[in-house]
C-alpha cells in the first residue's frame, strides 16, 4: 500500500481540487459549461468510488463513455452463444457476461435451464478444458478492447501451435481509437475533452490520440486510477480548455509509452483483422472491431458453427447506448433504480461491475 500512499495524499488532492475550482472559474466566466468523458470503465468506477463527482463545481459535468466492453456487448452476440449452448456446446466465459441480457434471456439463464456455460477466470483455462480427454467442444466467449484482446489473440497462436481441435472463440472484439471517432463526429454527443483510458493506451500508446486533438480540437488526457490520477487527469483538461489549447498529455507514464506496446500490437495483427463492429445501444461503427483472420478460421466460432452475432437492436426502454455516448447521466434513465437495478438489471450498463449505471447505483444515489 504504501507506493499508493502517495496516489491519495489528502494534501495533493486539496491543491489540484483548488487547480479544478480554478480553471472551471475561468471557464465560467466566459459562461461555458464543458462535458468531460472517461472512455474506461475502471475509470468509471474508481470515480464513483472516490467520490470524484463531488469535487466538481457545476459548469464542469463527467460522463462515461463506452468503456465497459461488457455494456457494449450485444444481445445478439448474447443470442449466439445461447444458441451454441444449445447445441451442446460448452461455453466458457468470465463471470460477467453471464448476467448481460439477450434478446430473450441471458446466459446465467439458460444455464440454470440446463445449458453447459462455464466460469473462467483465464481464456488459458477454457482452452486446457477443451483438450481435457473426452470433453465437449468448448466455445470462449473473447469480449474486450484492446487490452484483452492481445493476450487473447496470443492464445489463439497457442491453441494453433499445440492443436485444440474442440476450442474456438466467438469474438466481440473492439478497439478504442474509432468509437472517439464516433463520439467527436456526433453533433449530439458534443464532449469537450476526454480523460483517455490507462490499461488500452498501454497497449496503443499515447500518440493514437494525436488525431483527435488535430483534427477535433479535444483535448486527451490519459490518467490511471489512482484518485490523484484521475484528478490530475480533470485539472490538465480543464487547464487545456481554459486556455484554449487541445493536446495529448500523458500523466501515466509509469505505465503508458508514446508508442504503446508493440508486441501486443503485433500478437494482435497477426491474429486479427479489422472489422466493422456492433456497440450495444449505439449501432455498428466502422472498423472499430477485429476479426480472426481467415488462417485461424477453425478458432473461429462463427465460422465453425455458423452462428451470426449480428446485433438486434435497441433494448426497449433502456437508455444505455445514451448513457455510453455521455448523452444523459445514468440518473436520467427512467428506469435507473426501479425496474433496474444490480439484482434485476435491464440493460447491461448495469450488469458489469464496470458498467456506468452499476457504477452509478452503488456509490452515487
Ligand atoms: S438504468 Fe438500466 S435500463 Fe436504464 S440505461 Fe442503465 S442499464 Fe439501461
Amino acid at each position: 500500500m504504501k507506493y499508493l500512499d502517495g496516489y491519495r495524499d489528502p494534501d495533493a488532492a486539496r491543491y489540484i481540487a483548488k487547480r479544478i475550482r480554478d480553471a472551471a472559474e475561468r471557464l465560467a466566466r466566459v459562461g461555458r459549461t464543458v462535458r468531460l468523458m472517461e472512455i474506461c470503465g475502471t475509470h468509471t468506477m474508481a470515480i464513483a468510488r472516490h467520490g470524484i463527482r463531488d469535487v466538481l463545481p457545476e459548469n464542469v459535468v463527467l460522463c462515461s463513455g463506452p468503456g465497459c466492453p461488457v455494456c457494449v456487448t450485444d444481445a445478439g452476440y448474447v443470442d449466439a452463444a445461447i444458441e451454441l449452448a444449445g447445441r451442446g456446446v460448452t461455453i466458457a466465459s468470465f463471470g460477467d457476461m453471464l448476467r448481460v441480457p439477450g434478446t430473450e434471456r441471458s446466459l446465467s439463464e439458460a444455464r440454470a435451464e440446463g445449458a453447459r456455460v462455464v466460469v473462467c477466470y483465464s481464456p488459458a483455462e477454457a482452452l486446457a478444458l477443451a483438450r481435457r480427454d473426452g470433453a465437449a467442444e468448448v466455445v470462449f466467449l473473447a469480449v474486450g478492447f484492446e487490452t484483452t484482446v492481445a493476450p487473447l489473440a496470443a492464445l489463439l497462436g497457442t491453441a494453433r501451435a499445440g492443436g485444440a481441435s474442440r476450442f474456438s472463440m466467438l469474438t466481440a472484439f473492439k478497439t478504442v481509437p474509432p468509437a472517439l471517432v464516433a463520439l467527436a463526429e456526433d453533433p449530439e454527443v458534443a464532449v469537450d475533452a476526454f480523460l483517455c483510458p490507462a490499461h488500452v493506451s498501454a497497449v496503443i500508446g499515447a500518440r493514437a490520440y494525436a488525431p483527435f486533438a488535430e483534427r477535433y480540437g479535444i483535448p486527451c488526457t490519459i490518467a490511471g486510477f489512482e484518485p490523484l490520477d484521475i484528478l490530475l487527469g480533470i485539472q490538465d483538461l480543464l487547464e487545456q480548455l481554459a486556455d484554449g489549447e487541445a493536446r495529448v498529455v500523458n500523466q501515466y507514464r509509469r505505465v503508458v509509452k508514446d508508442e504503446g506496446n508493440a508486441k501486443a500490437r503485433r500478437a494482435i495483427a497477426e491474429a486479427l483483422e479489422p472489422a466493422d463492429a456492433v456497440w450495444r445501444g449505439i449501432g455498428v461503427i466502422p472498423g472499430s472491431g477485429l476479426a480472426i483472420r481467415e488462417e485461424l478460421a477453425a478458432f473461429d466460432a462463427a465460422r465453425v458453427y455458423g452462428v451470426t452475432t449480428a446485433g438486434r437492436g435497441p433494448d426497449p426502454g433502456c437508455q444505455c447506448g445514451d448513457v455510453l455516448k455521455g448523452k444523459i447521466l445514468p440518473d436520467g434513465c427512467a428506469m435507473f433504480g426501479g425496474a433496474c437495478t444490480p439484482d434485476h438489471p435491464v440493460g447491461p450498463c448495469m450488469v458489469s461491475g464496470e458498467g456506468s449505471c452499476a457504477a452509478y447505483y452503488k456509490y452515487s444515489r
